[in-house]
């Protein structure tokens, strides 16, 4: 393994092997400088923590399922939800049927108060000789889906107007009359919010199926003939513990005469004890084979997170007051000096904007994800001699577009993004950029101090905060950035970076959507990439057909979102040997396929690898 004096890398992680797309968990990224260490060893960084020893389960704490009965919740953020009454054991299949839909009800109910975030991108598809079908344009939405009584959405994008429809589908729009039921992407979160039961629907038994660790039985579900359109055609997963549905796949009904209703796989995850909650929905259409006319081909991914969001935090407020009566009366205490006055002044605004983006369901709390990202940024100020009045710290921006931006001394990389990376050096170079801002200081805006710029709705959070330099403090941020890569454990790696950069230019005319940032300056702008571009002439040609050659990877496999507490984690993936340029799929999205869970059981609830993951990824 070819490694610089100053990295320990782990055994075989991080490495592109031939014919195998085994890049590495995040666990294999991050290796801290070590020994031999560096001029400034003082400060050198404790090593990355290995996400895979990491408790991956949502807070155990709550206590585990007993014989089917979950536990009564202990903590406050699941003393809103409680835990559904005590199944008996259902000795027939109809029993069976009688009991899913009484609890699809139950979850519809308990979650009827919840204002999850809602993320859909979708990928339009046109077919290349050599890779398949690929991109040839994207678009985004994301908004709050209102899981009341309409599960509607609400837009956190407002621009020109249009409606999500007409955003996501482009020109789609205009060929076929999409019928949503009841909006749109989201509608796969349950089977049929008003008349799921037995007057409306048949019910067959099909077999016994593990998904994950979970043994589930699988049913056919049929409307009645005249029950009406939009009703759910499909099949459904059930678990055999407390009968809830886990998964659903299938599409609607009965469309009227030119109008079209996506295919979809739902999938829940128990990240509350006793419930299932819809996390992640994927839709697909299109048909490449030799003679079909049909130009609808697209695919698309939904994520669900935030149903745990703080709201304003009244009650956290009055239960978590501390009245500190002990003054500091020592002689230390000073007053602030008007430079320590500034950084007070700084620190409150990054505090804010960070407290604000948490708040809003747009950042992961601070995490083991963090850990890994702070040794890279730690990595680069060590070799660099870098030593800041304040510690560099790190967020993950929990949505796909492809974006950094930096908040004083806070460096946010979105969830998209990290995805994409192919190796730790790809890292080092995006967190080099928002460094060398901190560094030079141009991120001394304060306006975010003064509080009444925090109270603001959720959903106007984009046209509220922005981070975005001018062009000259990009420029300048970026030539500072090489110079401190040039000068890090990365320096020998910067061919991988140019190999990305090339990646992403080969693909950004046909994903602008995906290049769109909303807090911070893009990756690209008109069509060409505009972060690094020094770097992007290094390394090898971008050549499809070496199958070893792994410039950048599938959304969704390297970072994993609890859509219950928004915490961020590592994807855990076996490596799957890459047979043809068509399984490298870079910047695209795939089908899901979480590992599934008990909730407490230790397991990976919370897992939403890919089928591209799966397939692609891994130490
Ligand atoms: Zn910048």
């Amino acid at each position: 393994m070819r490694t610089s004096n100053w990295i320990l890398t782990a055994a075989l992680a991080g490495t592109i092997g031939a014919g195998s797309m085994s890049v590495g968990s995040m666990s294999a990224w991050a290796q801290a400088s070590g020994s031999p260490a560096p001029a400034a060893a003082t400060s050198a960084p404790a090593p990355a923590q290995d996400a895979t020893q990491t408790a991956p389960a949502p807070d155990q704490s709550a206590g585990q399922s007993v014989q089917g009965q979950p536990a009564q919740a202990q903590n406050g953020a699941q003393q809103a939800i409680p835990a559904p009454p005590p199944t008996v054991a259902p000795t027939t299949m109809d029993q069976v049927v009688n009991l899913f839909i009484q609890r699809e009800h139950g979850l519809i109910k308990v979650l009827s108060a919840r204002t999850p975030v809602v993320e859909t991108y979708l990928q339009n598809l046109a077919n290349d000789p050599q890779l398949g079908p690929v991109p040839s344009e994207d678009h985004y939405f994301l908004g709050r889906l209102d899981m009341g009584e309409t599960v509607d959405r609400k837009d956190y994008l407002k621009e020109e107007n249009q409606s999500m429809q007409a955003r996501l589908l482009g020109g789609f729009h205009k060929l076929y009359k999409v019928e949503y039921q009841p909006t749109g992407f989201s509608w796969m979160v349950y089977a049929d919010r008003t008349d799921f039961d037995r007057e409306h629907y048949d019910f067959a038994y099909i077999r016994r199926e593990f998904l994950g660790d979970v043994r589930c039985l699988v049913f056919d579900v049929k409307p009645k003939a005249k029950s009406g359109r939009g009703r759910f055609l499909g099949r459904v997963w059930v678990e055999d513990q407390d009968f809830n549905i886990v998964r659903l796949n299938g599409t609607y009904s009965q469309a009227a005469r030119n109008t079209f209703f996506f295919h979809m796989d739902s999938w829940r995850l128990n990240l509350i004890p006793g419930y299932w909650v819809p996390a992640f929905i994927y839709s697909e259409e299109g048909d490449f084979s030799a003679g079909v006319k049909n130009k609808l081909a697209f695919k698309a991914q939904t994520r669900i997170w935030g149903y745990d969001l703080k709201k304003g935090g009244k009650d956290d407020e009055l239960t978590n007051i501390r009245v500190d009566s002990v003054q500091d009366n020592s002689a230390a205490a000073q007053d602030a000096s008007p430079l320590q006055a500034e950084r007070e002044w700084q620190q409150q605004a990054e505090d804010n904007v960070v407290e604000r983006l948490t708040a809003a369901g747009l950042l992961a709390p601070e995490g083991d994800v963090d850990h890994i990202l702070q040794t890279v940024v730690n990595n680069l100020e060590v070799t660099n001699n870098i030593d800041l009045p304040r510690p560099v710290r790190t967020r993950v921006l929990l949505t796909a577009p492809l974006e950094t931006f930096s908040v004083g001394n806070t460096i946010v990389i979105s969830r998209g993004l990290i995805d994409v990376l192919p190796d730790e050096a790809s890292l080092a170079a995006v967190l080099s950029h928002e460094l060398a801002h901190i560094v030079l200081g141009h991120n001394l805006g304060s306006k975010y101090a003064f509080n009444d710029r925090m109270l603001f709705s959720d959903d106007s959070t984009y046209s509220n905060l922005g981070f975005k330099h001018i062009p000259e403090e990009e420029a300048a941020a970026d030539k500072k950035a090489v110079d401190l890569l040039k000068n890090s454990p990365y320096a020998q790696k910067l061919d991988n970076v140019g190999l990305f950069l090339k990646a992403l230019q080969a693909r950004t005319p046909q994903l602008s959507a995906l290049l769109t940032t909303h807090l911070g300056n893009p990756l690209a702008e008109g069509g060409t990439v505009s972060r690094l571009t020094a770097l992007e002439s290094q390394g090898p040609a971008l050549d499809n057909s070496k199958l070893d050659q792994i410039a950048a990877l599938p959304l969704g496999g390297r970072i994993k979102i609890n859509p219950w507490d928004d915490k961020a984690e590592m994807v855990k993936t076996a490596p799957v040997a890459i047979t043809s340029a068509r399984d490298k799929m870079p910047f695209e999205v795939t089908p899901f396929y979480p590992r599934l869970a008990r909730f407490g059981t230790g397991a990976p609830a919370a897992a939403p690898t890919t089928a591209a993951a799966n397939g692609n990824t891994g130490n």
